[in-house]
């Protein structure tokens, strides 16, 4: 079988050889529990330090501001329930959170509420952007914590996280961003960002899965969500998947280092797609394209069902989605889309396409023209 040409970068990416060669000791011959006192589980926690010090170094916080996790999801739960529940010892009762978020983020929310917490949902405008307006009206003396997402899975529309923190300060709550989508495009730096608590998953930037991180600051205090040993300073228990973590450190130092490479070739990939199938009509880019990132594109083929039109280019040898790959075995329409004002029939005419460092021109040359077979078949021309 011809090696299919993956255009779904913001599901997952591949591993980076680099990145495994990295690990790949610390699968085999070091092989210790970080905790263990001995020689091989103090050559484990000596490579836990050094990804601490190169994530910390990287992002411009302290090593003890990074704690590592099983994933984005966890590090979101974590976030989610770890902060809210902190600041309820203050009396505050409300959470605030964009209606975009990742399922990770929202399922949380859901979860707090039935806590007793009260959950407000921010309406996000037709480009997939939330109105800062919305969230000064929202927000309350009570409110604990506010989280609004760095990018947006589905559109890859970047929110206004800066002033959304400002906000969040001015009126005492937490602001807490989902960083998982950025983070492979847009530098962190915690001096800047004013986050205090923002998270991020090594699969999404050429890492490994099934490891992420929670950048918390100095001075937050939040609840533990995993419980167990003492790892991670007491906050969260478990045997620390050292390998998993080596992995995440070398693979955000590469991606750091190619950042701006890797975002002009990939910019240049997504319009190349545009440029062929743009003999198409009746095709729609949602979300804000000013603010965006640049890998992803989120398009609507008017009158194509996007299962079938995913179904056809899968058995011709293209990869891509309908948004995120959590939902994908649901049969409902994209929640990003519908806040954004498509309707249901709209959004499940939509498809993402996320474009990565790997691909080559020739690749998408090849996709693009697929793509217009496709839709004109499915369209009965
Ligand atoms: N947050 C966002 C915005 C994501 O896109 C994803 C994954 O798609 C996650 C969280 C979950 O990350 P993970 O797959 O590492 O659990």
């Amino acid at each position: 079988m011809e090696t299919p040409i993956y255009l779904d970068h913001a599901s997952t990416t591949p591993l980076d050889k680099q990145v495994l060669e990295k690990m790949t000791p610390y699968l085999t011959d070091i092989f210790g529990n970080a905790d263990s006192p001995h020689a091989i589980g103090r050559s484990a926690m000596n490579a836990v330090d050094t990804a601490r010090d190169k994530v910390a170094q990287l992002i411009n916080a302290r090593q003890n501001e990074v704690y590592f996790t099983s994933g984005g999801t966890e590090s979101d739960n974590w976030a989610m329930f770890g902060g809210a529940r902190a600041k309820r010892a203050e009396g505050k009762r409300k959470v605030v959170v964009s209606a975009i978020e990742h399922h990770a983020v929202l399922s949380s929310a859901e979860r707090l509420q039935k806590e007793g917490f009260e959950v407000v949902y921010l309406p996000v405008n037709e480009g997939g952007r939330v109105a800062l307006s919305a969230l000064e009206s929202a927000i309350t003396p009570d409110t604990a914590l506010v989280c609004l997402m760095w990018a947006n899975n589905e559109t890859g529309v970047l929110q206004p996280i800066d002033e959304a923190c400002e906000i969040a300060h001015k009126n005492g709550a937490l602001f807490f961003t989902d960083a998982v989508q950025s983070a492979p495009y847009i530098p962190l730096d915690m001096q800047k960002c004013k986050a205090d608590i923002l998270s991020f998953s090594a699969h999404k930037f050429y890492g490994p899965k099934g490891v992420g991180a929670l950048y918390i600051k100095n001075g937050v205090k939040i609840e533990k969500l995993v419980g167990g040993g003492e790892q991670e300073r007491g906050l969260r228990g478990g045997t620390v998947n050292v390998p998993a973590v080596v992995g995440l450190a070398e693979a955000y130092a590469i991606a750091r280092a190619q950042m701006q490479e890797n975002n002009e070739k990939i910019k240049k990939l997504a319009n190349l797609y545009l440029r062929e199938i743009s003999i198409l009509q009746g095709v729609t880019r949602n979300g804000d394209t000013q603010n965006a990132l640049p890998s992803v594109l989120n398009l609507r083929f008017d009158g194509v069902e996007n299962t079938a039109f995913l179904y056809k280019m899968d058995l011709n040898g293209v990869c891509l989605s309908a948004g995120s790959a959590c939902a994908s075995a649901s049969v409902k329409p994209s929640h990003v889309l519908t806040a954004m004002g498509l309707s249901e029939r709209e959004a499940k005419q939509s498809v993402r396409l996320s474009f990565g460092k790997n691909n080559t021109e020739d690749e998408i040359i090849r996709a693009g023209r697929l793509t217009v077979k496709t839709i004109n078949e499915l369209r009965g021309f």
